[in-house]
């Protein structure tokens, strides 16, 4: 017995998918047809999908705030959670993914609650401040390009209602985070990412290790 986290090998893996995992058909769907293109590691893994749905249903979540659609996996994860009223504003570069992401929303009937914003994140943040929806949100996922953690994380502070969730993926960075001779651009980022969050009082936090890594910071 230990009292750090378990490491997960792959029979034990294996094991927790198939005891606790409840995938919806729509979404086994999306995950097998995004398994097929060449960015398919950029997708959540199954469980971390049932994870952030759980935490949008304990926090009776109605508006979720998402940078970074990729084909829509989290994003119609979450919208199976939320209440009929519920809101998603989803942002992202890419016509071609979200194109894909749009035709699973609309098979699944929750197209109607979800907002996608084409362009950069930033101005799309900077123009939902603009627009009064500053303290709107109860949850937020920040899944986008690692150097721009820092910037996205600072809208969703704004955005997110005091006492909203700010989840922020892969902030363990396949292990590369730990390993000191990686100096890529994207893992020093992530370093410093999680080092400023480390001390930031405004949030309660937790380094959750599921999928790549899984932050939960809760604005204070
Ligand atoms: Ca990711």
């Amino acid at each position: 017995m230990s009292n750090r986290s378990i490491g997960l090998d792959e029979p034990l893996y294996r094991y927790l998918l198939d005891h606790s995992l409840r995938e919806p058909d729509l979404l086994a769907e999306l995950r097998a047809e995004t398994a097929v293109l060449p960015e398919a590691n950029m997708q959540i893994a199954p469980e971390q999908g049932q994870f952030m749905a759980l935490l949008a249903r304990l926090m009776g979540a109605k508006r979720y705030l998402e940078i970074g659609t990729f084909t829509g996996y989290s994003a119609l994860a979450i919208a199976l959670a939320l209440p009929e009223d519920g809101e998603i504003v989803t942002l992202d570069q890419s016509a071609e993914w979200t194109a894909t992401a749009q035709s699973y929303w609309e098979r699944a009937g929750v197209d109607g609650r979800i907002r996608l914003e084409l362009g950069e994140a930033r101005d799309s943040l900077r123009a939902l401040e603009a627009t009064g929806e500053m303290d709107t949100f109860d949850l937020a996922f920040i899944d986008a390009d690692k150097t721009g953690y820092h910037d996205y994380f600072e809208h969703c502070l704004r955005l997110v209602r005091p006492g909203g969730l700010i989840l922020v993926d892969n902030t363990l960075w396949h292990g590369t985070v730990a390993d000191p001779d990686d100096a890529r651009d994207d893992t020093c980022a992530i370093r410093a990412f999680n080092d400023a969050l480390h001390h930031d009082e405004r949030i309660d936090l937790s380094l959750v290790p599921i999928g790549d890594g899984l932050t939960l910071a809760r604005r204070r």
